[in-house]
């Protein structure tokens, strides 16, 4: 304007006055607008909001139900583990109404389940509300049913103003009866949460729960461990429940094993009770002994009936003694089943005999002179005992006797590499297929590193470099007395649920062969009859037996200047229809003869009162 522009008509005076005007009656409008929505709302809508707010208190918790784990059960289902239940103790929070908290507190401290200061529940109670309205705080653990009856006659359980939730503790009523093999439970791992991209709480699993740590409870831990389940509570400001809802949880399956409880006992007394002999003998023929293993097998099924590993510990105490067990320096803890690893010895020779007879190196009427002496090599010139024997032996008075000049010259002809390859399909160095983690074990090879011409002859009577576990040892002696034919090992027999159904059966299989069938293995057989007459041990008995001694040397020296021995043997019964195969290791036990009375112990208690009478009587 002051640039001498000329006004536009209607335009200059009160400018913007109209649209001023506009503005204000829009937000009369708006303004009328919210007051309507407010009474709409405050009269109209009065009880949709009321429940608005009424669900914004209310709130939601989830317990966990532990699931009953399944009990292991012997062939004949007597309990080896068996969960009793033990109960905790949980406060409902908030106080439901009809139940006063101070009150409630005041109950729990007359039953001393509390501390009777209170500080420490007032300070649980501060933390708790801090980070939730409502929920379950835990007070008390393992309370006995008396207990648990107890608190019921108050009435708190009852009201709602606490819960007791039912837990399973592992119990044994025979702890020290194969603690390696039945294993442990305990809380989930950081570790094992994780694994397998949570594979465990995909699976349902509570991440407090317990489940398998060791032995056949971790191998069967899915099948033992059930499935938790929930209870899903919804509680009002007041405290008041108003909706529960329960998701049943599912027992698991009880594990029935084909281990014979009465003939483990038997297996393990037998074992203990020649320790102990032994340690009254000198030095070096047993007295340093004080820890061995011994297996049965059923030949038919693979099924493991007795498993020793001694020393052992006892199920319901080793927590309490661990530290004791751990300094132990016979290693308790070890499960020498399947991780003890010892040369076979001359048990061995039957693997170089199967071989040689498969590869036509020897026929069963083939002789090697015994001189003493093994003269093939110049530098390297091991000895045999010639025990009962000289001259020319055949393949029976080989193994009869255990000729080591027959093995070194048989086995330096059949090659190292072919006789280590028949004694792995035989099982040794081999997976016997059970369920536990086991040593791999060793055979002696041409490709170790410190192979030379020399290990050979050492390898051919069970030393060199070979290693194997009495498991092995046990699946070797099934392999021979099934003509090459090794079932896989397994401890498990079938999973029952609660009402005895048959969930799950464990199907016996072939783990390995050795090829030759009844033409190689008959002959060896033989020679394996003949060796049991001369141990004096074994005569006498009900039941024909075939087995091999071994006397494999440790690396230290005894006093006397020679070499500790340990004792292996591996036999099965009867001969001619083998339905039980065997083996046993006892460390610095002094040669494979010392083992023939643990042997002789368990034919006897498997053909009960009547042999053990037959065989006194002879
Ligand atoms: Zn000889």
């Amino acid at each position: 304007m002051a640039r001498g522009y000329p006004p536009r008509p209607g335009r200059g005076k009160q400018p913007g006055k109209g649209r001023l005007t506009v503005l204000l009656v829009v937000c009369l409008a708006v303004f009328a607008l919210f007051v309507g929505r407010l009474a709409w709302m405050q009269f109209a809508q009065a009880d949709y909001y009321a429940e608005k707010v009424a669900q914004a208190s209310q709130t939601t918790y989830r317990v966990p139900i532990p699931a009953a784990r399944g009990d292991i059960v012997d062939a004949n289902g007597g309990i080896l583990a068996a969960d009793t239940t033990t109960y905790d103790l949980a406060l409902c929070l908030p106080a439901p109404p009809g139940t006063d908290l101070a009150q409630t507190l005041d109950t729990l401290r007359m039953y001393n389940l509390i501390a009777p200061d209170g500080e420490d529940v007032e300070t649980q109670l501060a933390a708790f509300f801090s980070v939730a309205s409502a929920g379950e705080l835990p007070l008390a653990e393992d309370l006995d049913a008396t207990a648990a009856a107890a608190l019921y006659e108050t009435g708190l359980p009852q009201r709602g103003a606490v819960r007791l939730v039912a837990r399973g503790v592992r119990q044994y009523p025979s702890g020290t009866l194969l603690p390696h093999t039945i294993g442990t439970t305990g809380p989930i791992t950081a570790e094992q949460w994780a694994a397998g991209d949570y594979a465990l709480r995909e699976a349902g699993v509570a991440m407090d729960a317990t489940i398998g740590q060791s032995g056949l409870e971790l191998a069967y831990d899915a099948l033992l461990r059930g499935r938790d389940g929930t209870l899903r509570v919804t509680v009002d400001a007041d405290g008041a429940r108003t909706a529960e809802t329960l998701v049943a949880p599912e027992p698991g399956a009880t594990l029935q094993l084909t281990i014979d409880a009465a003939l483990q006992q038997a297996v393990q007394s037998a074992l203990q009770t020649r320790i102990a002999a032994l340690q009254q003998r000198a030095a070096g023929d047993g007295r340093e002994c004080t820890a061995g293993a011994a297996v049965v097998v059923d030949v038919a099924t693979g099924g493991i009936l007795a498993s020793v590993s001694w020393p052992g510990y006892d199920l319901n105490r080793w927590r309490a003694d661990y530290a004791a067990l751990m300094a132990d320096p016979a290693t308790p803890l070890l499960d020498r089943v399947c991780r003890g690893l010892y040369a076979p010895g001359s048990a061995f020779k039957p693997a170089v005999a199967a071989a040689a007879l498969h590869h036509g190196v020897i026929t069963p009427q083939n002789t090697v002179a015994c001189t003493g002496r093994y003269l093939y090599y110049s530098g390297y010139q091991p000895r045999c005992l010639q025990i009962s024997h000289s001259g020319p032996v055949n393949l029976l008075a080989a193994l009869k006797f255990s000729c080591n000049i027959f093995f070194y010259d048989v086995g330096r002809r059949t090659g190292l590499d072919a006789f280590s390859r028949t004694a792995q399909a035989l099982g040794l160095g081999a997976d016997t297929g059970v369920e536990l983690p086991s040593a791999e074990g060793a055979l002696t090879w041409t490709t170790d590193p410190n192979y030379q011409s020399g290990l050979t002859l050492q390898a051919a009577i069970g030393q060199g470099n070979t290693a194997v576990t009495p498991l092995q040892l046990a699946a070797y002696a099934t392999a021979l007395a099934g003509n090459g034919v090794r079932p896989a090992l397994h401890y498990a027999r079938r999973a029952l649920s609660a009402d005895g159904e048959t969930l799950w059966e464990y199907v016996p299989h072939t783990q390995g062969t050795a090829p030759g069938g009844a033409a190689v293995f008959g002959p060896i057989r033989e020679g394996m009859v003949e060796m049991s007459t001369t141990l004096a041990a074994l005569r006498g008995l009900p039941v024909t037996l075939a087995c091999k001694t071994g006397s494999p040397q440790r690396p230290e020296r005894a006093p006397g200047g020679g070499y500790y021995t340990n004792s292996v043997l591996i036999g099965y019964f009867p001969a001619e229809a083998p339905r039980y195969a065997v083996s046993v290791v006892l460390e610095y036990g002094g040669g494979g003869a010392n083992a023939a009375p643990v042997l002789r112990d368990i034919l006897l208690s498997l053909y009960g009162e009547q042999a053990v009478v037959a065989a006194s009587s002879l």
